[in-house]
Order: C-alpha cells, then structure tokens, then sequence
C-alpha cells in the first residue's frame, strides 16, 4: 500500500495529517478534537483519478525536469553543505552564561548521551524499570533538544500534539492545542526531567568527545570536554535526527557585514524578545523548509522589508489549528496515548472489501494510480496557493514540482498571505539557490540584495550518530569505522562489537513523519533488554553475528522497491539525490513490522544476544 508514498521508498500515509479533502477556511479558534489515529486513506487506489493518464503524465515531465535543472546545480550531493559552521554560529543564544563546575569522575548505571526526548524517554522508561543512577548529558543548558535550541518565532510541531509529545498518559496532561507551539513542547521536556528525577544527575553545557568500551570490565568509559572521565553500565546514544545545524557552501558568506545567525540558534538578544528590534532592518532569510514556513510571516510582520530566497518551494497544507476540545480531553481513559500508537501502527484505514480489491491489482497498476493521486495532491496545493497569493508571478513560483512528500510536507495557514504583503519579496533561484554572498548581502543573477540580517534556515545534519563523539567498542574500532562498508545494526539500536550500546533515531530504524512514534518505541525496547539483561545477572548484552546479519539482510531487502528515490528532487529525504544508498537508510519496512521484530527478539533473548 505504501510503496510511493514517502520517504526513501516507502512510508505509509501515516502521519494524521493528510487532509484527504480540500477544506475549507482556517476555523480560527474553534475546538478541535483529534482525529482517530487511523485516517482514511486518500491515497487508496480504488478511488479514480480524475484526469487522463497524459495529464499525470505530463505532470511527471515537469517533476522530472524540475530534479534535473536541481541536480545540475549541486552534483556533489551531501557535500553541497558545511557541517563544522563555526563556534560563532553554533554558540548558545539561550545560555549566555557558562556554569563552571569541576569534572565528574563517578559511576552510572546508564548515561544517555543527549537529553532530547530520545534520552529523556529512553532514562524514563529504565527509570520505571528500576535503575536509579541515570545520568543525562547535553550541549545545552537543559534538557529538550530540539525543543531547546529552536526557538525561533512561530515554532510548533507539524504533528498532532496528541501523538507528538510523548508520555502524556504518565504525565497526565493533555496538550492545550491540535498542534502544540514550541514553548509548551520544551515545558513539557522539562516536566519528564523533573517527575522522572532526571535533573538530580544530568550535566549540561557539556559534550561527550569519547565513549570506549572496557572489555575487562565490562563499563563504557565516557570522557567529555569539560574533562569528565565517567563509567556506565549502559550507554545510550541519543544526540538527535536533525541537531547539528549545517550551512550551505556559499561563497564569500564570510565577508557578510551584517548580522546573520541559523535558526536554530535565533538571536533574540539581537531581535528582541517581541522582534521590535528587526522594524528598521532590512531582512534575509535563505531557504524556504518546514522551519522557514513557520519562521517567514513572523518576520515579515516585524521588520521592515524581507527578501525570503527560495531554491524549492514547500508544499503548504492547510493548517487549521485550534485549542483542544475539552470534552474529549476529560473523556481520556488511562492508556490512551498508547491505544493511538497501537492503533496508528496499523496504518491508514481500509476496510477488509478495499483489501482484497487493492490485492487483485497488478503491482505496476497499483503504482500507477497511487502516483496519480499523489499528483492530485500536489495539485491541490498549487490551487490554494493560486487563491491565497494575489501576484500570480509569485503564485507561479511557489508551486513546488514534486510529488507528494518528496519533501516534509507542512501545514501553515499564514505563510502563504505573507507574500500579499508590500514588505515581502519572493527571490525564486529557479532551482539553483544563493551561490554568492558579499559585504552587503546575497547576489543572485547579478543582483545584489542588501541586508541587515541574514537567517540561515539551511537545516541540518541527518541522523549522524555520535556527533561529536568517537566510539569505540570491542577491540577499539571506531563505529564509523566499522560501518565504511555500509552500515551494520539491528533495529538501527545495536551494533554488534559495542555491548551495552543503544543508538536512538539513526539509520536502519524505521522511519515515521511523528518521529516520536519511533523514539517511544526504541526507549521502552532499549528498557526491557536493560531490564532483562541485569535481571538475568548479565554483564553485558551484544547481538550475536547472525543477528546482526539478519537485521542488515532485512533492511536491504526491504530497500529500493520502487526508483521514487531517484524520482523525487534532492533533499535530505533521498540523500541530496545520491544513488540508493543500499543499507546506509531507513528500515523500509512497516512500523508494525519493525515493531513486532523488536517484540521477537525480546522474547528469545538467548539465542538472538551473546551476554557476558
Ligand atoms: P530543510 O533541510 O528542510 O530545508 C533547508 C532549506 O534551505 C531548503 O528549502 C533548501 O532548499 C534551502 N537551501 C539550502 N541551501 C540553499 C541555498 N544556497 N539557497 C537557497 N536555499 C537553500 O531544513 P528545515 O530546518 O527547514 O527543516 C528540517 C527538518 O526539521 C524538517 O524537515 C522537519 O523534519 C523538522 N522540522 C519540524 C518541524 C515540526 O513542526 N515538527 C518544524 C520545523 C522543522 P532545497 O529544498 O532546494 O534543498
């Protein structure tokens, strides 16, 4: 069902977030009761497209030529972007002051080594599961991740904040909003930290440079800079999907006069809290992606004048936010969060007839029609963005040319109207982006736009494990080592050679547009096999070869079903547009696979681990 769907390869149209039909206004602040975890699926193929198949066909032509024309621009793929942007750019905005501390030399029962809600959820669970010393290591100066180093104006989650922000149940909390806003999300973090004692033991403004395995005794040893040399029974590798922010390779930027930062570090001291210190200043913001849709209208309120410079244009949904019904919310049973997991593993709705229909299609007639209703889709967007943008030049260049998901969708009700303002100015590259910046600002086919301030919303790294820090397992070789010839895990969370190391939210997991889905997942699998190793008087657990194999074998044979990877226009999705990267991705098969396999695993315990 989810062959053409999503991210490399497939994905299930799974996010609660489709909107099968064009709706109509924003409500404003109308209630708004989630919807039940199980859409409809738009996307069900039995349901006829209603144009020719040479309509779709063209349609494709111009998806087709517009990757091409982006292609041509950037070759060198991943390598088009700066990963190390400086101390200056990756500095801490929300932290200026440095806490001195002497370093720690103790012992832990676990660390995770980052305090996102991958740390955060995987210390909660082994928490819940008995282990009192967990200790919680980050760059910033508290826990949140994401959530503590975005807080840019207009962030919030693009998810429902009902399956979004995890542990609500064991909270007991219901999100205020249908998506929460940033702020609330990181309150959130902040309250698991404290109810699950995670604060008592967690450093912060402190970065783990080594994590090496002492075979002997069977202890990871963890060094950090602030010159910590700790020990732990567990280790959990939980530095982020998208945390280190990254730049694109442009020339001259050094020479830039005014005053730039990324977005993930927005300068707030230099805006204002109220951004009353952008109203005389001329404005730039470089990219135009899930983070720009949010950040742009804002701006554009505050400052003067904004030149927004587009390479792709977002696909924008219709947002339609609105406060949480109340009466659904006191209606919530204990377990609810979990029973819409449970349920959303199911994947969009269709009933058993639909099932049996679908299954008598040829497969390539299948793909057919799920394209040209991915079309469908995009075509939606373009219609809204014919409506809402009042210059048709500049509704033109907003259409993004790209099927369904090629690229994260997002849901704005706001952005759109920004270019109906006198203050904003849309500078489309066609495809081939900023190449040059000066003393005065961003030059693009001659013309030279001068700034105040430039933003950077270029994004970030993906899914890089152990940023920062070089881990070293049995025998002494370096993880990044041992994956050059393609990567090799189970489930994505171990690696055979590193005992007693999980890894959260990198390859070979399985994906989902709520990432939180994923990372619940993984924290209560990495629980239970802590658990049942210290039960069971292990000192250490590690996958046994054949496990290891078993994992790689199934990720790739799950991989490269359908060419949409190649189809679709670069971004981080599909790599920049490299080749199929085999093993080096995400575990393609259904979420309710990955998940049953952990359960598998868990319940043969001895014959898939080698414990010492
Ligand atoms: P992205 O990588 O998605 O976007 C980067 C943008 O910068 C793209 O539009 C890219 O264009 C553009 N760009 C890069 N180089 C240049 C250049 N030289 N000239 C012009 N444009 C350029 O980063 P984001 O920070 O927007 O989003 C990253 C992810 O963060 C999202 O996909 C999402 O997963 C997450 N996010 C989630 C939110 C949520 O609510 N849950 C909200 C915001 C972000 P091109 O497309 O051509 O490469």
């Amino acid at each position: 069902m989810s062959e053409v769907l999503g991210f490399e390869d497939t994905e299930g149209l799974d996010d609660g977030n489709a909107i099968g039909e064009m709706k109509g206004a924003p409500s404003g602040d109308k209630v708004r009761a989630p919807r039940p975890p199980r859409a409809r699926n738009p996307f069900n193929p039995l349901k006829p497209a209603p144009n020719t198949q040479e309509f779709y066909d063209k349609i494709e032509d111009r998806f087709n030529h517009e990757r091409d024309i982006r292609l041509a621009y950037r070759p060198e793929g991943r390598d088009q972007f700066i990963y190390d942007v400086g101390e200056e750019l990756e500095k801490d905005p929300h932290a200026p002051e440095w806490t001195v501390r002497e370093p720690y030399a103790d012992h832990m029962e676990a660390i995770c080594i980052g305090g996102g809600f991958s740390g955060l959820l995987a210390a909660a669970r082994m928490r819940e599961r008995g282990l009192t010393n967990i200790r919680i290591i980050d760059r910033g100066a508290d826990v949140g991740g994401t959530w503590y180093w975005n807080r840019y104006p207009g962030i919030a989650c693009d998810t429902p904040s009902y399956d979004y922000i995890p542990l609500l149940d064991e909270l007991k909390y219901v999100p205020k909003s249908y998506f929460a806003q940033g702020p609330e999300i990181w309150e959130h973090c902040r309250k698991i930290a404290r109810e699950y004692n995670l604060y008592e033991m967690a450093v912060f403004q402190t970065t783990v440079t080594k994590t090496h395995w002492d075979e002997g005794k069977k202890v990871w040893h963890v060094e950090t800079d602030r010159g910590d040399k700790m020990t732990a029974d567990y280790v959990v590798v939980a530095n982020g999907t998208l945390s280190k922010p990254k730049l694109s390779r442009i020339a001259g930027m050094d020479k830039f006069q005014g005053h730039s930062f990324h977005t993930s570090r927005f300068d707030y001291e230099y805006t204002g809290q109220d951004l009353s210190g952008l109203k005389d200043k001329v404005v730039g913001i470089i990219g135009t992606g899930a983070t720009a849709v949010q950040i742009i209208s804002r701006v554009a309120a505050a400052c003067k004048h904004l030149y927004v410079f587009q390479r792709t244009p977002s696909a924008i949904d219709i947002r339609d936010d609105g406060p949480t019904d109340p009466e659904w919310a006191a209606d919530l049973k204990p377990g609810w969060q979990r029973e819409r997991r449970m349920e959303h593993m199911k994947g969009a709705f269709i009933t058993e007839e639909e099932k049996v229909e679908i299954s008598k299609l040829p497969r390539d007639e299948k793909i057919r029609r799920q394209k040209n209703l991915n079309i469908e889709h995009m075509l939606r967007i373009h219609r809204r963005i014919e409506e809402v943008v009042e210059d048709p030049e500049t509704a033109e260049v907003l259409k993004p040319w790209y099927m369904h998901r090629c690229k994260r969708p997002t849901f704005d009700d706001v952005f759109l109207p920004t270019f109906n303002r006198d203050n904003v100015t849309l500078v489309h590259t066609d495809g081939k982006g900023i190449t040059e910046i000066n003393e005065k600002g961003p030059v693009y086919d001659g013309t030279e736009f001068e700034l105040d301030t430039l933003i950077y919303a270029t994004g970030f790294a993906v899914q890089r494990t152990g940023i920062y820090n070089d881990i070293r397992g049995i025998g002494g070789l370096e993880l990044n080592e041992k994956y050059k010839d393609g990567m090799r895990t189970v489930f994505g969370v171990h690696s055979q050679g590193y005992p007693n190391l999980f890894i959260m939210g990198g390859y070979q997991a399985n994906f989902q547009f709520n990432l939180t889905f994923m990372l619940q997942t993984q924290a209560e699998y990495i629980a239970d096999v802590v658990q049942y190793t210290r039960e069971n008087g292990h000192k250490s657990i590690d996958p046994t070869d054949n496990t290891e194999q078993w994992w790689v074998d199934e990720v790739v044979k799950n991989r490269a079903r359908t060419d949409r990877n190649k189809q679709c226009t670069p971004g981080y999705y599909n790599f920049e547009g490299e080749a199929q990267r085999n093993q080096d991705g995400n575990y393609n098969g259904s979420f309710e696979q990955y998940y049953q396999h952990m359960q598998t695993l868990k319940q043969g315990m001895t014959q898939f681990f080698n414990f010492g």
